[in-house]
């Protein structure tokens, strides 16, 4: 740390995103990536903007946002788009919680929660999970805090039924409630449409999981136009460019290709469920994953070593160093391909 480095940031502990490997090529399985291209269309769009690159992009981002909001059904006023939905997430902490509404997020969830809240400066809670990992709802209602839960779950992979989640947000009418949802199309039940009966609700979704555009760095918000305001100001406030232009037209693309996305879904999930079964048959208890990862502990190997086996084979797989997730790898689900490698390097690895 230099010696400029402001003292609030003296004790971050940034967040530690999945190894992105260039020393050698790697079936990749550890962050979440689809393993089919951008649909064409989104390809193509991306290509012409281009051209146009010498030009800021659209702060408003009109077009996309009339694209998404007749797929979500929803008014434009209730979306914000964002780069990826990691930048709306960050501005929902920013915009919704202080001291006196503190964060509240289960204590195994996604890794950027608590780091998002040491950035922010503000205090937070997190709340065990059960030990079958599912979510206790209960433990969310009326508690007066703002809530950040991810359905279906990272990394465990288990969902929340949309009746659960309208328990907690109607339980918690002066705090805001935000799913982020960067799964949901893998299984799970999405919360979008009780926006129109909550006000104190916003649904963060991403382009990067099924619509194939990780890269391309594209994520939202919907909620109410009240809600959507006030990230507005946060945006307004720190990048009204967030999402640059080839982004935003491969988005439009993307939305314009549902035959391709729910193609690619219905292959992920399919390779997803067959693959818990053949590790099943090798010794491993899988979550109920409605997502497009597994998450796995073998009866007799540990995560650790598991994770360092597959990556000396070629296999790259996450392994959360910590006490209650060192039993467990989770393996993003691919294509039928890379799963038949993974499932063949982990038969030489328990066999050996
Ligand atoms: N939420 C969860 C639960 C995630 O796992 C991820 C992906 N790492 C994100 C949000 C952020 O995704 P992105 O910024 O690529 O939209």
């Amino acid at each position: 740390m230099s010696r400029f480095f402001s003292s609030k940031f003296s004790s971050l502990d940034p967040y530690v995103p999945g190894e992105q490997p260039i020393d050698k090529k790697y079936v990749k399985l550890n962050t979440n990536e689809s393993p089919f291209p951008p649909s064409p269309i989104a390809v193509r769009y991306a290509e012409n903007e281009a051209r146009l690159l010498n030009l800021y992009s659209d702060p408003t981002a009109n077009k996309l946002t009339s694209v998404a909001a007749e797929k979500f059904n929803v008014n434009t006023n209730e979306i914000i788009f964002s780069n990826g939905s990691d930048e709306i997430l960050n501005f929902a902490f920013s915009a919704f919680c202080d001291s006196d509404h503190p964060a509240v997020f289960p204590n195994i969830t996604y890794g950027f929660y608590p780091v998002f809240a040491r950035y922010n400066n503000i205090p937070y809670e997190e709340i065990p999970l059960k030990e079958d990992f599912s979510i206790n709802t209960d433990d969310y209602c009326n508690i007066n805090k703002t809530i950040f839960i991810a359905n279906p779950n990272a990394p465990t992979g288990i969902s929340v039924s949309l009746k659960e989640i309208e328990k907690i947000v109607s339980s918690n009418p002066h705090n805001v409630v935000v799913i982020d949802e960067a799964y949901v199309d893998f299984g799970g039940e999405s919360s979008v449409q009780l926006i129109k009966d909550y006000e104190n609700l916003l649904v963060v979704q991403t382009f990067s999981k099924s619509r194939s555009l990780a890269g391309g760095r594209l994520g939202f918000g919907i909620a109410s136009e009240l809600i959507i305001n006030d990230l507005n100001t946060v945006k307004y406030s720190t990048n009204p460019y967030n999402v640059n232009r080839m982004t935003m037209a491969a988005g439009i693309g993307a939305l314009e290709d549902e035959d391709y996305t729910q193609n690619n879904i219905k292959i992920i999930i399919s390779n997803r469920n067959s693959t818990i079964k053949s590790l099943n048959n090798l010794g491993f208890q899988c979550t109920d994953s409605k997502t497009n990862f597994i998450f796995a502990k073998h009866k007799t190997i540990g995560g650790k070593e598991l994770y360092l086996k597959l990556k000396e084979n070629g296999v790259l797989v996450r392994h959360f160093d910590t006490p209650l997730l060192t039993d467990y790898v989770r393996i993003t689900v691919g294509s039928e391909n890379q799963m038949n490698i993974l499932i063949e390097k982990l038969k030489n690895i328990l066999e050996g």
